[in-house]
C-alpha cells in the first residue's frame, strides 16, 4: 500500500463520510428542484470540501487530534493538523449511512462499556477500538458531563494515546474564564509538544477573526427567526450543527451563512414560509433526532412546524477579543468556549436553562417545546418536569416529552417518534 494512503487510513471514518456526503449530496442535485432544502445542498457542499482537504492533509501526514466539542475545533487551527470531533463524527455518521454508528456502539458495548452512555462518544469508541482512527493526541475539557469524564480515559489507558484535559469549572464568572483561558494556553502548549509543533498564535487570531464575522451574521439569522412565518428552514438547524464543528475556523463556514442569510431576507421580505403555511412554532431545547434528520423537512412540509432552535443553534456567544493581548484573547476563548451549545446548559445548574427557553420561548413567539430526553444525558433527565411547569406558568405552552437516543434508531424508532410528534401537533391546532 503506498504511504499516502497508509496516513490517510489513519480517518477512515472521515474517508466513509465523505462518501456518504458526497452521494447524499449527488442525490440532493439531482432529484430535488433548485428550491429544494438549500440548507441541505448547501452545507453538504462545503462540508465535503473541508471533509475531502482533511483526509488531504492526513495524507500529507499531519497530527490526527480528536477533541471533545467542548474545545472548539478553531481553537485546533494554531497547529497544522487534522482535528476530529469525537461527538460531532458519531453523529454526522448516524444522519448519513443506513443503520448509522450502530455497529460501533455495539463493538465498545462488547468490550465492555456501559450500554446507557452518550452514543455522541460511543461510536468513535468503538471506531478508534477497530483502529479506524488513530490518533496522535485528545483534547477534552474536563465538562460538560459524566459521559465524558467517564468515557475519555479509555483512549489513554487502553489505546495509549495521549489524553490532555484541560480543567473547565462550573461557575460563570470572571476569575472562571481567567482560569479556564489559561488552562485552554497549557493545554495547547502541552499539546505542542505531544505532535512537535509551536502553537502559532498568530494563526489563531486570524481564525478567530473568521468566527466572530460568523458570530455576527448568526444573530443576524435570529433575528429573521423572531418573524412571523420563519424565514428560515429546519434543516439549517442540523447543517448549522455539523458547519459548527467541521467548517470551523474557516472561510466556508463564513460562506454557508452568507448564503443562508441571503436566502432568509429573500424569504422575510416575502412573507413566506420555506415548507408552505407556518402552523406551528417549536423549539427543541435539546438535540433533534441525528439518525433522522428527514424529520426536519418533515416537519416543515407535512406538519407545518417550524423548529426555531435545537441546543446546537441557540448560541449567543460574545465576540473574542483579538486586537488585545494575549491574556484577552484567551479570556475570550474561555468564555466562548464555556457558553457554547451544550457545554453552558451541561455544566450549570438549571435555573440559566429554565431561564433561557422561557425567554427564548417569549422572544420567538413559540407555540410549543419538544423535548428529546437522551438517555445518556443523565444531567438532563432531571429537568423536563421543572421546565413543562415552567413554560406553562410562564408562557402558557405544552411541551412534549420523547425519551430517545437521538444516535441510535433502536431505542425509539424513526416511526414511533413522528407518531409522537403527530398527536401533540394534532392537540395544538
Ligand atoms: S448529549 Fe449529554 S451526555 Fe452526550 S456529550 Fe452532550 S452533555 Fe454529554
Amino acid at each position: 500500500m503506498a504511504i499516502r494512503e497508509l496516513l490517510e487510513n489513519r480517518i477512515i471514518p472521515y474517508k466513509m463520510l465523505y462518501e456518504a456526503i458526497e452521494g447524499t449530496h449527488g442525490l440532493v442535485k439531482g432529484i430535488l428542484p433548485e428550491t429544494g432544502i438549500p440548507s441541505l445542498r448547501i452545507g453538504l457542499e462545503y462540508i465535503k470540501t473541508v471533509m475531502k482537504d482533511f483526509i488531504d492533509k492526513s495524507g500529507e501526514g499531519l497530527p490526527i487530534i480528536g477533541h471533545h466539542f467542548s474545545f472548539p475545533t478553531e481553537y485546533l487551527y494554531c497547529f497544522d493538523c487534522v482535528p476530529v470531533c469525537i461527538e460531532a463524527t458519531s453523529y454526522l455518521l448516524a444522519a448519513l449511512l443506513p443503520h448509522g454508528s450502530e455497529p460501533f456502539y455495539d463493538l465498545i458495548t462488547n468490550w465492555g462499556h456501559p450500554f446507557h452512555t452518550c452514543s455522541s462518544q460511543k461510536g468513535v469508541l468503538g471506531m478508534t477500538l477497530d483502529d479506524l482512527f488513530k490518533f496522535d493526541a485528545i483534547i477534552t475539557p474536563t465538562a460538560p458531563c459524566d459521559n465524558t469524564y467517564a468515557s475519555y480515559p479509555f483512549f489513554q489507558y487502553h489505546k495509549k494515546i495521549p489524553l490532555l484535559a484541560p480543567d473547565l469549572p462550573f461557575l460563570k464568572e470572571e476569575k472562571s474564564y481567567h482560569y479556564h483561558g489559561e488552562q485552554i494556553r497549557l493545554s495547547l502548549e502541552k499539546l505542542g509538544e505531544v505532535i512537535g509543533q509551536e502553537p502559532d498564535y498568530e494563526r489563531l487570531r486570524k481564525v478567530l477573526e473568521i468566527e466572530n464575522n460568523v458570530t455576527t451574521l448568526q444573530l443576524e439569522l435570529f433575528e429573521l427567526k423572531k418573524a412571523v412565518p420563519s424565514p428560515v428552514e429546519n434543516m439549517f438547524n442540523a447543517m448549522a450543527a455539523a458547519a459548527a464543528i467541521y467548517l470551523s475556523g474557516r472561510e466556508e463556514k463564513l460562506n454557508f451563512y452568507r448564503d443562508m442569510l441571503d436566502i432568509a431576507k429573500k424569504r422575510y421580505k416575502r412573507g413566506v414560509h420555506y415548507g408552505g403555511e407556518e402552523k406551528i412554532r417549536s423549539i427543541w431545547p435539546y438535540m433533534i433526532i441525528f439518525f433522522d434528520l428527514a424529520l426536519c423537512e418533515w416537519a416543515d412540509r407535512e406538519l407545518g412546524m417550524s423548529i426555531l432552535f435545537d441546543i446546537f443553534n441557540y448560541n449567543f456567544a460574545d465576540l473574542v477579543d483579538t486586537k488585545s493581548d494575549d491574556d484577552t484573547m484567551f479570556y475570550g476563548m474561555a468564555k466562548k468556549a464555556m457558553e457554547a451549545p451544550m457545554t453552558k446548559q451541561s455544566a450549570e445548574f438549571y435555573y440559566p436553562f429554565i431561564d433561557d427557553c422561557v425567554r427564548l420561548a417569549k422572544d420567538y413567539s413559540a407555540d410549543c417545546f419538544i423535548f428529546t430526553s437522551h438517555i445518556g444525558c443523565k444531567q438532563f433527565g432531571s429537568v423536563p418536569q421543572i421546565l413543562r411547569e415552567a413554560l406553562r406558568d410562564e408562557v402558557g405552552i405544552p411541551m412534549l416529552l420523547i425519551d430517545v437516543d437521538v444516535g441510535d434508531a433502536r431505542f425509539a424508532s424513526e416511526k414511533i417518534i413522528r407518531e409522537k410528534i403527530k398527536l401533540f401537533a394534532q392537540t395544538l391546532l
